[in-house]
């Protein structure tokens, strides 16, 4: 017997593999397998990337695999290549990125023996709800968490509640025949492995939806449907007649139907190809439950249920998994996620779709800092398909590709329903009402709340938008000019009302909200400036008899909370919303016919390049929430500055004078999409510490060939420098060449691990924060 070595992918900072001896008697080895294996001290999940009948590391050295995952199907190699690539790009190590891609249960081995095991779950009754966790005993703590889980989710998958209490499937048991719970068993097929290679016989229930009876249901079914707009018909055609690698930019105004293009565009893929998968990003949470239901209702006797899932953060682990390996198997059809969905294994991923594109939630911020949307792009690219990226306002470095002919362009130019028309935009200048000495609410002018009371007249709903949480940003003493700030951060701390206490918004401190200065013992310290708190307060007085509703992330902390605010509004129990962003993206509300915007102004000014896109893509966003079924729409910007381009170009829905305008900006001042950044922050006890490292790592790029035609810009401290006793400071360097700056980056990362004198350090490739 030829011995046997693998090369194996760990968690784990350096970009190496590391060698390990395969047991003779485990299953054929194959790349894309996970194994647990010795590493250090310690046991480690890490996956197989080559296998080989040789090894360079010296017998004595060579550790065992100690366990093989032979449950789950390999991981493709295309799926490992898209690992690879994103190692590579935004410069970690291969399971760095692909490691923590996986759910929680792949990379616990105790999970898997029973990882295709049927999916087992307990859903709480309204008597368990009465009667959970006071009916148990105080003491009883582990069996109170175990309660508390199954109350805030709502459900709970027996695995996750094994882990979180030893006796939980007896204990689970026993509330089901007190009839606090009930139970439920998905069975898992683990039919269609194709990523194994096996072609295995298919028993996946979705094989009655297969059948050619299927076509004609859909037909059935697409009778009922919308007749499609001119432009709607020309989009879906293009994407169905692409063949290849094909980028759209679907740039379609609010309201103008781009979800029913992607419907239609994904039932035109099924119908071709009844196997593939397809793949619909979208940029928040709060919007899945709209999308699922509305693929949902529109793949009804098309796909079998279960062929669509959900993968995003607020899924329970063990539905997660679930989910996950339906996608893996390729028994899900269609994945509809967050960006965290974009590493997901698609064995037959044959369309990408990727809502609101412009969004900067694509963007993750920690970890591997990669851009959902360019990887979405890169897998298209790969795997020869099309990727349709759709926006009211893209991002101008997606505009520029389409500008050039890289992306083709698909424009929706007018609402979809025929009576609704783009709200009509009215500027309210603050600066005016003051001087007229016109009357005003607590930051409300008259004009908005004049318009909030027609509206509640008609039984219509109002939006109002801030994009600040808590009640007021700062709290200060007007004798002395103390202000609250966070001891751990430099920052000032919000004052939150409901909660009454000052938290900070950078690091979580709390505390009590004192009762006068503590510098000087004024009694008469007043809050300043205004949150979506405060304005919920003075809607309440300004426009008396309205039910007004806050959604924010403090008002919807809980899981499944902004589902059923979100619902309140659609269902008409609420007549004024006010919120953030969270309130601004995607939803389509059908009663909402004014929109007022306050605060927006702060933006303006920001030292950030990508401030007015940002500001500008909101605003758009916000103001298409109006009039989107008919009804008349109107939005109230109240700013000082109402001669300001951007409000300009708000007013006259002109996105599109808007981007060519900021291009021709960013070409003349070198910024992106004209040139490409990366950025590297240090953290340390000190300033001067983060100042110094990032000075040596700069020096350190003069040793780098390719650094020629890098430009590296002088460190800076951020804008909040300090942030729980860490102090921060950054360094951007920029390039022509994408290809320069990835070659520097990769040559720069031995020279920083070598680096000393800070607490962490990161590198950041494309940043979208500045
Ligand atoms: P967008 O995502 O572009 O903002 P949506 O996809 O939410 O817009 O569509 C807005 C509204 O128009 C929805 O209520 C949708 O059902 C409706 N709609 C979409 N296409 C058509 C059509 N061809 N005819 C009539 N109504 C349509
Ligand atoms: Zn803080
Ligand atoms: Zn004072």
């Amino acid at each position: 017997m030829t011995p046997c070595f693998v090369r194996v992918a760990l968690d784990h900072p350096l970009p190496v593999l590391y060698d390990y001896r395969y047991p003779p008697d485990a299953p054929q080895p194959q790349p894309g397998m996970l194994v647990r294996v010795p590493f250090g001290r310690r046991e480690a999940v890490g996956l197989i990337c080559e296998v080989s009948a040789h090894s360079d590391v010296p017998a004595n050295k060579l550790r065992d695999v100690s366990a093989v995952c032979a449950e789950c199907p390999p991981l493709s190699a295309q799926w490992l290549a898209l690992a690879g690539f994103a190692a590579d790009y935004y410069q970690r190590g291969l399971g760095e990125v692909a490691l923590p891609a996986l759910p929680q249960a792949l990379r616990d081995p105790a999970r898997w023996p029973r990882l295709m095991a049927p999916e087992e779950r307990y859903r709480l009754l309204p008597a368990g709800r009465e009667a959970l966790p006071e009916a148990l005993p105080a003491r009883a703590q582990a069996l109170r968490r175990l309660a508390q889980a199954l109350v805030d989710a709502g459900e709970l998958d027996l695995a996750d509640a094994r882990a979180l209490h030893p006796k939980a499937a007896a204990t689970l048991e026993s509330w089901r025949e007190a009839g606090w719970v009930e139970y439920e068993c998905v069975a898992f097929g683990a039919a269609g492995h194709s990523s194994a290679g096996n072609g295995g016989e298919n028993e996946n229930p979705a094989d009655g939806a297969r059948n050619p009876g299927s076509a004609t249901e859909g037909a059935v079914a697409a009778a009922a449907l919308h007749q499609l707009s001119a432009e709607q018909a020309v989009a879906v055609e293009a994407i169905l007649e692409a063949r290849g690698f094909a980028p759209f930019l679907l740039h379609g105004v609010t309201g103008s139907g781009k979800t029913e293009v992607y419907l239609r565009a994904l039932s035109g893929l099924l119908e071709r190809e009844p196997d593939a998968q397809a793949l619909v990003l979208v940029p928040e949470i709060n919007l899945t439950p709209q999308f699922e239901a509305a693929f949902r209702t529109r793949f009804a006797g098309v796909l079998p249920d279960d062929a669509i899932v959900t993968l995003h953060s607020g899924l329970a682990e063990g539905e997660r998994a679930h989910h996950w390996l339906a996608a893996h198997t390729g028994r899900a059809r269609i994945v509809l996620g967050t960006r965290l969905a974009v590493l997901a294994s698609l064995p037959r991923l044959a369309m990408l779709v990727v809502d609101e594109e412009h969004d900067p939630a694509y963007k993750q911020q920690e970890g591997l800092r990669y851009s959902a949307r360019d990887l979405a792009i890169w897998r298209a690219k790969q795997l020869g398909v099309p990727v349709v990226l759709g926006s009211a306002t893209p991002s101008l470095e997606s505009w520029w590709q389409a500008e050039q002919g890289r992306y083709t362009r698909l424009t929706l130019s007018r609402r979809a329903i025929a009576e609704a028309v783009l709200p009509s935009v009215k500027l309210i200048d603050l600066e005016e009402e003051r001087r007229r000495g016109r009357a005003s609410f607590e930051g409300l002018s008259g004009p908005l709340v004049a318009a909030m009371k027609a509206r509640l007249e008609r039984g219509e709903q109002s939006l109002v938008f801030l994009n600040r949480r808590g009640y007021a940003p700062v709290l200060s003493c007007d004798a002395c000019g103390w202000v609250a700030g966070c001891p751990r951060c430099s920052a000032y701390v919000v004052l939150h009302k409901p909660e009454r206490a000052l938290r900070c918004h950078h690091c979580g401190w709390e505390s009590r909200i004192p009762h006068s200065c503590p510098d000087c013992g004024n009694v008469d310290i007043a809050p300043m400036g205004r949150g979506t708190q405060r304005i919920e307060e003075a809607l309440a007085s300004a426009v008396p008899g309205a039910r007004v509703l806050r959604i924010d992330a403090d008002s919807t902390r809980r899981k499944g909370s902004a589902q059923a605010l979100f619902s309140d509004v659609h269902a008409g129990d609420v007549d004024i919303l006010v919120g953030t962003q969270m309130i601004a993206k995607g939803h389509d509300f059908q009663r909402v016919s004014l929109v007022g915007v306050l605060n927006a102004d702060n933006a303006l000014f920001s030292h950030d390049f990508r401030a007015s896109e940002r500001l500008f893509a909101q605003l758009m966003q916000v103001s298409g929430r109006a009039g989107r079924a008919g009804l008349p729409g109107e939005v109230i910007v109240q700013t000082r500055y109402p001669r300001h381009a951007i409000y300009h170009a708000l007013a006259r829905h002109d996105y599109v004078g808007f981007a060519n305008s900021q291009i021709v900006e960013r070409r003349d001042a070198h910024l992106p999409p004209f040139v490409y950044q990366a950025l590297l922050r240090a953290e340390g006890r000190t300033l001067e510490a983060a100042l110094a490292f990032l000075a040596e790592a700069a020096q350190a790029l003069t040793a780098i060939p390719a650094a020629e035609r890098v430009t590296a810009y002088d460190a800076v401290p951020l804008t909040i420098v300090k942030v729980m006793n860490v102090h921060r400071a950054q360094l951007l360097v920029e390039s022509q060449s994408r290809a320069a700056l990835q070659a520097t980056l990769r040559a720069w990362q031995p020279a920083l691990r070598a680096l000393r004198g800070v607490l962490r350090w990161n590198l950041e490739v494309d940043p979208l924060d500045i």
